[in-house]
């Protein structure tokens, strides 16, 4: 994809014939799925703080805020709303007139056909269908959904090939790899991917520290503000080893073949509590080349959007003088054995990380529920991950099958857990 927008598949005149002056004209037509979500409602404040340049032709949702989703709508007058639950279609439909809607199964997918780009917003496993059809439309996936990729690498890297295809990542530590990596035109000069960590809300507590934090201890995060999903996730780093998954099927692929042929060794994690440095590359001489920025998601958002060309806005900028330190640690594998758990599950490959994706939704979601305490998420883990069953990931009915019984291997470790 060149200059502002796409050639889609639909078959109509592509903006890459057209001359660059023509091309800045023109908006990028763009699709958001997961629009109730804080990705979502980022995603619309870099959309319309440049007009001119993007057109929201679709919103898609859960369906489950339809004030919100009614509200969204009416400030930027999408032509189409998709929503996963049907329930509030109807009404919304009846107060939006001039949208078209479309309600329940494959109404999100249905996005992909309405835009250049789609930003993926959609939280977890259940993002996947939209990642699938929207490579698989020839668009340009700006994903902020790294659960798919994760848990569905071998089918997703298929669906990469299509021609037309393209993932720009909006996970702030990927989106800085990406920029780190277009300084370098010789993939096997890459020595390493250093992922940055804030740490999250725990950083420094021992493991017995950390026996009895509560619901409300976890979602207290320092730096960023986020879903309450990612948040948890961030707590037990959890998050951190999702990201070194996703980085390894983002950049892992054969060089050559759009990757770097990075590999699980290649791939470094480091605490850095001020979230300023939002990843790195190391390079063979030595030289690592790190992008900078204010923690704030509207950046990688819009980096996704404008590639390869900047938003002409920015969001937040980093005052130097005021800036002080930027500290950096290992990170504690000990305290925090979720990391470790996912470099196991990524070096297994195939549907191991499927299981690895599974087992965390449902254990963060007993957390949140109160079911179990913190450290017992990773004990949920790492005794579902003990009966994973080498899989290979050969289709997409495979991958929702590992899912499932990953879930259902979960929820029963949960259920003992909770009667015990
Ligand atoms: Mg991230």
């Amino acid at each position: 994809m060149g200059g502002t927008a796409s050639v889609g598949s639909s078959g109509k005149p592509g903006l890459t014939e057209q001359s660059d002056s023509l091309a800045a004209m023109t908006a990028t037509r763009v699709a958001l799925a997961g629009s109730t979500g804080s990705i979502g409602t980022q995603t619309i404040d870099v959309v319309t703080a440049e007009p001119d340049r993007y057109e929201l032709t679709a919103l898609g949702a859960s369906g489950r805020q339809p004030d919100l989703i009614a509200e969204q709508a009416r400030r930027v007058q999408p032509k189409v709303l998709a929503l996963d639950d049907p329930t509030h279609a109807d009404r919304l439909a009846r107060e939006l007139p001039a949208v078209e809607v479309r309600a329940g199964p494959g109404a999100l997918e249905s996005l992909a056909e309405e835009a250049d780009v789609v930003v993926n917003g959609v939280v977890g496993f259940a993002g996947l269908p939209v990642t699938l059809a929207t490579l698989q439309a020839g668009r340009r996936l700006a994903l902020a959904n790294k659960e798919s990729l994760i848990a569905a690498g071998p089918v997703v890297q298929r669906a990469r090939r299509t021609p037309g295809a393209e993932l720009v990542p909006v996970d702030s530590e990927h989106c800085a790899l990406h920029q780190c990596l277009r300084a370098n035109d010789v993939p096997s000069r890459v020595a390493k991917l250093v992922l940055t960590a804030s740490g999250g809300p725990f950083r420094g507590r021992t493991r017995d520290q950390l026996a009895s934090v509560t619901v409300e201890d976890a979602l207290a995060h320092p730096t960023w503000s986020m879903g309450p999903k990612i948040t948890v996730d961030s707590s037990t780093l959890m998050n951190k080893g999702l990201e070194v998954i996703e980085a390894h099927e983002l950049f892992g692929v054969p060089a050559g073949d759009a990757g770097w042929g990075i590999t699980f060794d290649q791939i470094e994690v480091v605490v850095h509590p001020q979230s300023i440095v939002h990843s790195m590359v190391e390079f063979s001489d030595g030289a690592t080349i790190a992008q900078l920025s204010l923690p704030d998601m509207r950046l990688p958002i819009s980096y996704a959007l404008a590639y390869p060309d900047r938003s002409a806005v920015p969001f937040g900028r980093i005052d130097w003088s005021q800036l002080g330190r930027l500290d950096f640690e290992p990170p504690d594998y000990v305290a925090f054995p979720c990391l470790a758990l996912a470099y196991d599950a990524g070096r297994a490959g195939q549907t191991a990380p499927a299981w690895l994706n599974a087992a965390n939704e449902v254990a963060v979601a007993a957390f949140l529920d109160g079911l179990i305490s913190w450290t017992q998420i990773a004990d949920v883990l790492k005794a579902t991950l003990d009966r994973y069953d080498g899989t290979i990931a050969s289709d997409l009915g495979v991958v929702i099958d590992a899912d499932q019984r990953a879930r259902a291997e979960a929820r029963a470790l949960i259920e003992r857990m909770y009667v015990e």
